[in-house]
């Protein structure tokens, strides 16, 4: 297969599309599979806006003990080339669905973070952003009267529409679409290598294990994150 392999520097407007595979080797478990959040926890006691209405302290509680372990955690060397890429060739573009930070944190700059971060609060009353995650649970309320609750995209929440067209306008001038590490059965996420592969750039997908999409790319390579970033980028 060696041969077969497409090299990244051949390309200019990169896109990476990142899913919670990415993370999996800086030790951050992904929602599904084995391990993951959502075999241990319900999302109805803890990632919805009903749970948090219902009781906003438990809901904290549990974002901040992730926020905790995550801040423990490092960008793996598949962080940090996707971030040398991006400042050797500014045209490259990195849409996330991970909410840990990690992209930023191994250097990436201008993360299209499709379900937002756990690195940032908003109101839903008037729509104001804060990154003073470390405010104590009686101070969590905005300007406005509101309580802040984590700047994410819950169950059952909407999707941030600038958001969603910040990243198909990514996706639709890219020449070439790097999957790493998600699964991408959940809509829109799912439809994002799609736009891609119609618009005519070159799509790779990297994942230990086949999923839903892995026929339509035209290289879809099994292994994990960091092996498969440094033989791509190298
Ligand atoms: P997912 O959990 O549905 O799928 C993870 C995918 O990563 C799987 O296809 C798995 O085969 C693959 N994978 C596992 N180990 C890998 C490795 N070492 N290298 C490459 N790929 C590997 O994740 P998803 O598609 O991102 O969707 C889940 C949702 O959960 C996302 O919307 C995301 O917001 C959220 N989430 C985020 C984080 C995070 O911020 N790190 C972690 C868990 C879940
Ligand atoms: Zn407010």
């Amino acid at each position: 297969m060696g041969h077969d392999i497409p090299k990244l520097r051949e390309f200019e407007r990169l896109v990476f599309f990142t899913g919670a595979g990415l993370s999996a080797e800086s030790g951050i478990p992904t929602y599904r599979g084995d391990g993951g959040v959502w075999g241990k926890y319900d999302y109805r006691e803890y990632a919805c806006q009903r749970a948090f209405d219902r009781d906003p302290a438990k809901v904290w509680l549990w974002h901040d003990e992730r926020r905790a372990a995550i801040a423990k955690s490092l960008p793996n060397i598949a962080h940090e080339l996707i971030a040398k890429i991006q400042g050797q060739r500014p045209g490259t573009r990195v849409i996330t669905q991970n909410i840990d930070g990690l992209h930023q944190r191994a250097g990436s700059v201008d993360v299209i973070e499709l379900h937002g971060s756990l690195w940032r609060l908003r109101c839903e009353a008037c729509g104001s952003r804060s990154e003073n995650f470390d405010l104590p649970l009686e101070s969590k309320h905005c300007d406005c009267g509101n309580w802040w609750r984590p700047d994410l995209v819950w169950f059952e929440d909407m999707l941030d529409m600038p958001v969603i067209e910040a990243a198909v306008s990514a996706i639709e001038q890219c020449d070439c679409l790097v999957s790493i590490g998600t699964s991408a059965v959940v809509y829109p996420a799912a439809e994002m290598p799609i736009i891609a592969m119609r618009t005519g750039a070159l799509t790779i997908e990297i994942n230990p294990e086949e999923t839903p999409l892995s026929l339509l790319y035209a290289h879809s390579l099994r292994g994990t994150a960091t092996e498969l970033m440094a033989l791509l980028a190298g």
